[in-house]
């Protein structure tokens, strides 16, 4: 009955996940959307004002033509015009002007047509092979000082102007600057939805795990209970008094798991009081052999109720010396121990120890369930149990990783996963060695 409850409880939990995680997943791409929409729209209208600037530049000439009576008897003015680059504008000029007159009716147009940005205005001759004047036009609002250049020769058969808008980008994108600041609000409500979105995930994360635990933690307690309330219940029979065996069986059973709950007790308490401080690290040269074979000791009673083989390999390291919390580093590989043999049918475990360039390693290698890729990130939060669906049920808090990485931190070490579902799990400690 437990262990289906336990299945359901599984499948329930990776549901909610599922559904927060496509929600999330959907209002990542909204998001997304919309941030490709207004960058499209911005696009769009960068495109629309160089247009429209284009469009304002050709009037402009159409004006100077007209303020000098110049027949435009082509039906295509456009043809009047060249626009050889995109600040660049070159139109043909029959008349020969005064140069004072041209900068004149050009500033005028240039100012009917709304065009307010600096130009620079020159008359081409072909027969002198040079411009015969180069002025510089600015407008009221110009913030621009005028710097020296000297236009472009096109080479035409005909005499020409050429306006040049040394400005005209800034000019075009300071049309816009509605649109830079609505979609820079934009923007920044997106990046806080974003962010809300962030940490709401990890709240209902968080509270799921949490969730989680607490019916762990129920499931845990209940089965010892449940067998010790029977096992009260035979003893209180009346004919028991003459079944010395039977009393001495259902007495060693209470008394199994009265220590069986006493030491989970603990050692939540013991987590529960290391979690409010710091852990207490005091350190103190320790042989790492010690540890291994201290470690492997505590957990003797497990690998002979599982028929488990460990194997220690020290690879030379046996002399090897830490400076290290011995209980808190010893806790470690009794955790990654305990681990091995709760995660495998047949455990086959293999402790290793070795030096990588200036770091001591302590290998627990399994040929247990393995832990899928994606679950690695989380196996060292606080009470994250790697979700198994109804694949098997083994029993815990998803404690003991967390207090693992708690200690190694505590000894500014790092720890490596090494890990292939069906096929066995390992976790390196890797500790410095002062
Ligand atoms: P738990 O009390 O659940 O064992 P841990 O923090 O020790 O908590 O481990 C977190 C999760 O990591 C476990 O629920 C388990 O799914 C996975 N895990 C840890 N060690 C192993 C291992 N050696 N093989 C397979 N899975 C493991």
């Amino acid at each position: 009955m437990l262990r289906g409850k336990f299945a359901g409880r599984v499948w329930k939990f990776t549901m909610r996940s599922l559904t927060l995680r496509w929600l999330v997943l959907l209002a990542t791409v909204l998001i997304a959307v919309i941030i490709g929409v207004q960058l499209f729209w911005l696009n769009h209208v960068y495109s629309f004002e160089q247009k429209n600037f284009n469009t304002n530049v050709v009037k402009t000439i159409r004006g100077v033509y007209e303020d000098f009576n110049i027949p435009t008897d082509t039906p295509h003015l456009q043809e009047l015009i060249e626009h050889p680059a995109a600040d660049y504008f070159i139109f043909r000029m029959p008349i020969s002007p005064s140069d004072d007159s041209l900068v004149y009716y050009v500033k005028q147009e240039l100012n009917d047509f709304e065009v307010l940005t600096d130009a620079y205005v020159g008359h081409y001759k072909t027969r002198a092979g040079r411009y015969i004047g180069e002025n510089y036009i600015s407008t009221v609002a110009s913030r621009y000082r005028q710097e020296k250049i000297s236009l472009p020769i096109y080479q035409r058969n005909y005499d020409y102007v050429t306006i040049f808008f040394p400005h005209r980008n800034k000019y075009v994108l300071a049309q816009m600057n509605f649109w830079f600041i609505s979609s820079a609000l934009l923007f920044v409500v997106l990046i806080g939805l974003a962010v809300s979105l962030f940490y709401f995930y990890r709240q209902r994360f968080l509270v799921e795990v949490q969730k989680d635990f607490v019916n762990n933690f129920t499931h845990e307690f209940k089965t010892p209970l449940a067998v010790m309330k029977i096992s009260a219940d035979v003893l209180l029979q009346d004919k028991i008094a003459s079944q010395p065996d039977r009393l001495h069986k259902y007495a060693t059973i209470i008394q199994n798991q009265t220590q069986h709950l006493q030491s989970q007790i603990e050692r939540l308490l013991q987590i529960a009081a290391s979690d409010r401080k710091e852990l207490p690290i005091e350190k103190a040269k320790v042989p790492v052999r010690d540890i291994v074979e201290q470690a492997v000791a505590k957990v003797q009673p497990i690998i002979e109720d599982k028929h488990a083989t460990v194997e220690v390999q020290l690879n030379g390291s046996s002399g090897y010396e830490l400076f290290a919390d011995r209980t808190h580093l010893e806790l470690a590989v009794v955790n990654l121990l305990e681990n091995s043999l709760k995660y495998s049918a047949n455990p086959h475990v293999i402790v290793s120890t070795g030096r990588e360039s200036d770091q001591i390693y302590i290998s627990v290698k399994d040929n247990g369930v393995g832990i899928d890729k994606k679950f690695h990130k989380n196996l060292f939060k606080k009470f994250y149990r790697v979700p198994t669906g109804d694949v098997h049920n083994v029993k815990g808090f998803g404690l003991g990783l967390n207090f693992v990485k708690r200690i190694i931190d505590a000894h500014h070490g790092s720890i490596r996963v090494n890990s292939l579902p069906g096929i066995g799990t390992e976790f390196r400690l890797l500790i410095p060695q002062s």
